[in-house]
């Protein structure tokens, strides 16, 4: 295959200042200067190499930096102190007032909530559509758009952006197409498919143990320099700079990302199909029924697997909140929100993460209230896994009594 991003993670080389194996972690906000000249020049933006205060960037930062852009097969990118730390700089770097942005409407509340709430004060409007229909987006699109703004799976309700074809679309119309593609690292490597701008929010798969927030906006060296230039750059002024230390541990974690995505794939995907033999409403891109299954297959990178993320519809929430509470209560996961833990993690999306979402438009988008979203854990035995998942549902009569399980032998 041609582009491998677990393998440019892997083949960077770092040496600490000793000789560690580990770089040392930059333990400091502001550096010295042998001459004033270079300290000048530094602030113009033109003495590369030199670091200058640590909320314009740092050594550790530089070094996450380096390994989350050859992932995504971009030229540079720069890590911020969350996942909307990176998202709301990118989209005030590239739009002013009276720009207009076309974003899907299934995107993280957060980001929802952003555009349709906070950027209409600063005269920047949005339009919400249903991005899997290219027809409806380049009719979206005005002569003040500015951006094209997609999640490459979109959460919750996992819709999958064809973002080759998205692409020739924001060239055409000389826009910026901006993914999130937090659900998808290393599977789905949008830049190679031509987006502009990639983005993750490192708090899910990308660190995967759950004890930080972060984020990483990727791209063209030229764009970085904007964001971070001292100023008008919107992540340099806006200030959510990732700490030193968060960096390092992030960039240590990032190396076995690959072979926690692919368990997290495989256990999603096991999953996904005995539901859907159960008879349960199930939605995942690597099943045949997903809408967007050929799609998601055509982007692949294909060892990485579909995904830790699946969702089903137990048809009401009293039935998901019981099934919810249940299945903590047999240590299957936890109840809470995020993603890319160990631990299954399941949320009832409607009442949490998506709840920047009005209810008329949670229902338009196909939101409904039974909705589970689940990321699947690194479960060592999945059959375990779903065989008491199982017992859950029939316990609470979710599943009909005729799908009941044969006894295994
Ligand atoms: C969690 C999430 C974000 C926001 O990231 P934070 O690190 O929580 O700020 C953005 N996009 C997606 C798809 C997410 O899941």
């Amino acid at each position: 295959m041609s582009f491998n991003p677990a393998n440019k993670i892997q083949d960077l080389q770092y040496f600490g200042e000793y000789g560690g194996v580990n770089p040392s972690i930059s333990d400091s906000s502001t550096y010295t200067f042998l001459s004033a000249k270079t300290m000048f020049d530094t602030f113009e933006g033109n003495a590369d190499g030199c670091y200058l205060y640590s909320r314009h960037t740092s050594p550790s930062n530089l070094y996450l930096g380096e390994a989350l852009a050859a992932m995504e097969g971009t030229e540079t990118a720069n890590v911020s102190a969350s996942g909307m730390g990176a998202i709301t700089p990118v989209l005030l770097q590239l739009c002013e007032a009276g720009d207009h942005i076309v974003s899907s409407r299934t995107i993280y509340g957060g980001t929802y909530a952003f555009l349709k709430n906070f950027t209409p004060r600063l005269n920047i409007e949005t339009s919400f559509v249903d991005i899997t229909k290219l027809d409806v987006v380049e009719s979206a699109i005005t002569k003040n758009t500015k951006v094209l703004y997609c999640e490459s799976v979109s959460n919750p309700l996992l819709e999958v952006a064809d973002i080759l074809a998205l692409s020739k679309l924001a060239k055409k119309h000389n826009l910026k197409l901006v993914v999130d593609n937090t659900f998808s690292p290393l599977s789905i490597s949008p830049a190679k498919l031509g987006a502009d701008i990639v983005i993750h929010s490192l708090t899910k798969f990308i660190n995967g143990s759950s004890d930080t927030v972060g984020g990483v906006v990727c791209g063209t060296q030229e764009f970085i320099d904007q964001l971070r230039n001292v100023n008008d750059g919107a992540s340099m002024l806006l200030g959510s700079t990732m700490d030193s230390l968060r960096a390092s541990s992030i960039l240590k974690n990032m190396r076995t990302l690959h072979i926690r995505m692919k368990q997290h794939s495989k256990n999603a995907h096991y999953l996904a199909n005995k539901f859907e033999a159960d008879g349960l409403k199930t939605v995942y891109p690597g099943l045949e029924s997903h809408p967007s299954h050929i799609t998601f297959k055509s982007m692949m990178n294909i060892e990485y697997g579909f995904g830790g993320m699946l969702t089903i519809d137990v048809g009401s929430l009293n039935n998901a909140n019981a099934l919810m509470e249940l299945m903590q209560h047999e240590n299957l996961g936890y109840l809470a929100v995020s993603l890319g833990f160990y631990k299954t993690l399941f949320s009832a999306p409607g009442s949490s993460t998506s709840s920047e979402i009005p209810e008329e438009e949670q229902i338009e988008m196909g939101l409904s209230d039974g909705l589970i979203r689940f990321s699947i854990g690194l479960d060592d035995d999945i059959e375990r896994t779903y065989q008491t998942m199982r017992k859950c549902m029939e316990d609470l009569n979710i599943l009909e009594p005729n799908n009941r399980l044969q006894e295994t032998v």
